[in-house]
This record gives structure tokens, sequence and C-alpha cells, in this order.
């Protein structure tokens, strides 16, 4: 029996190596692609391009852009990291979570706007607050809100609902978007799997919002579950038991 163990344990270590690895693989690959083509776009400029004003400018927007993703890649890994080591900065208190919704409903209200999608809420009267970590929570309320607006075409709808049921506050982010096909769905909350690369490139994901939101979900003990269905939407709820005991509780994630 001692031998079994000692062999699961080694594959588990191999398995954590291997995720390491891949991990690193994977941040490397998503910094150098900006780069290499920032470094691109400033050597034609030098070498000429710099010459003729329309150019330039499109090729600084381009840049531009780039930059931007850098810098949204960095946030989400420090922001991953912080929550992986438990960061001892994290502030623990009483919010209202409707609160949260609204304050993200005013920051996400412009690119919403943008598509044409409304942003509707159904807030159950007199729900209890939750306790832990407000930034985090909202952290995680936006990812998924901001997926929904990325991840639905023009004219669409995206609806977030809060209610409380079995001593548990479930919160429901809904979206009339494209879906996510079954065969990705268990991935998904990996970090950098995406469904449709080349689709996140494009609408400015960095592909680690869903394992934020995983990691923020089991820092409150709660648990998020997916309904999707390519062309017709995603259903993306979190459950977040109430007992005071289980929110003093921190889990070890
Ligand atoms: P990204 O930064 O690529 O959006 P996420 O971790 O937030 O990364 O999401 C991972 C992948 O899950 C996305 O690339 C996309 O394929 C899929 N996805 C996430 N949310 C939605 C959604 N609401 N509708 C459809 N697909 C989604």
């Amino acid at each position: 029996l001692g031998m079994v163990y000692l062999f699961q344990d080694v594959t588990k270590v191999k398995k954590l190596e291997r995720v390491r690895e891949d991990f690193v693989a994977n941040v490397s690959h998503e910094l150098k692609t900006p780069l290499t083509s920032i470094k691109g776009f400033i050597e034609t400029l030098k070498g000429g391009a710099i010459e003729d004003k329309n150019v330039s400018y499109k090729f600084l927007d381009i840049i531009d852009v780039e930059v931007d993703r850098l810098n949204c890649l960095v946030d989400d890994l420090l922001l991953l990291s912080e929550i992986e080591n438990k960061n001892s900065n994290t502030v623990y208190e009483y919010f209202n979570v409707e609160e949260i919704i609204d304050n993200l409903f005013q920051v996400l209200n412009k690119i919403a706007k943008e598509k044409n999608i409304i942003l509707e809420k159904e807030i159950e009267e007199n729900i209890p607050q939750l306790y832990g970590s407000y930034n985090h929570f909202r952290q995680m309320l936006m990812n998924l809100i901001d997926n929904g607006i990325k991840y639905t075409p023009n004219g669409g709808k995206v609806k977030v609902s809060v209610f409380e049921k079995d001593e548990k506050l479930v919160i429901k982010v809904k979206d009339t978007g494209i879906g996510i096909d079954k065969k990705h769905q268990n991935r998904l909350f990996e970090r950098f799997y995406r469904a449709d690369k080349a689709r996140s490139r494009q609408v400015g994901g960095t592909g680690l919002g869903l394992a934020i939101v995983k990691h923020i979900v089991l820092m409150f003990n709660g648990k998020i579950d997916l309904q999707s269905e390519p062309n017709r939407g995603s259903i993306f709820t979190i459950e977040i038991p109430l007992d005071e005991k289980g929110l003093d509780k921190l889990v070890d994630i």
C-alpha cells in the first residue's frame, strides 16, 4: 500500500510540474506575441514609414492596442498570483452585491452601448450581505459581465439575477451570445484555455478571466456552474454559502 501512495504522490508532483511548465510557456508566448508586433511596427516606422503621417498614426494605434493588451495580461497575472498566494493585504468586510452590480453596470455601460447590448438586473428584495473581499467579488462579477458583453453580438442582452436559496446566495449572469460548445465547457476555467483563440484575441481577452473567476468563487467557499448552447447564449451560475462559519473559514485553493 505504501508503494501505491508513493506512486500517487510522484504522479501528482509530476502533474503539478507539468502544469507549471505549461503555464510558464503560455505566459511567455502571450507576452511575446504583442512584443513582436510592437517591435515590428517600430522598425517599419524607423525604416521610413514615419514620413507618412497617416501610416504613422495607423501604426501607433496598433502599438497602443498591443501595449494595452500587455497591460491587461500583466494585471491579470498579478491578480491571479495574489489570489493564489492568499495575499494577507486582502480586506474582509460586509458588502452589498447589488451595489457592486450597479457600479459595474455604470462602468461597463459604455462598451455595452457601443454594441447596443442591454444590461439588465433582477435582484430579490432584502438579499443578505456577503462577507469577504469586496474587491475580489467585484472583479469576479466584472469578468463574467464583461465576457457576457464581449461574446454577445450587437443587439443582445446580458442579465444578472440574484436571489437567496437554501442558505445560499445565487448569482446568475446570463447572456444571449455565441454560447460555448459542450466539448470546451469543462476546460474553460483553466488558465489560457479559449474556445476560439482568434475571436478571444480580437475581443481583447487575456485568457485568464475565468481562471480568476473560479479562484475567487473558491475564496468564498462557493461553486460555479455553466449552462450554454452554441448560438443561444450562456448562463454562469454562482452559489455562495451564507452560513457565517463557512464565510470565516478560508479555503485552501
Ligand atoms: P478571455 O480573456 O479569452 O475571454 P476567459 O478566461 O475570460 O478568457 O474565457 C475563456 C474562454 O471562454 C473565452 O476565450 C471564450 O472562448 C469563452 N467564454 C467565456 N465567457 C463566455 C461567454 N459569456 N460566452 C461565450 N464564450 C465565453
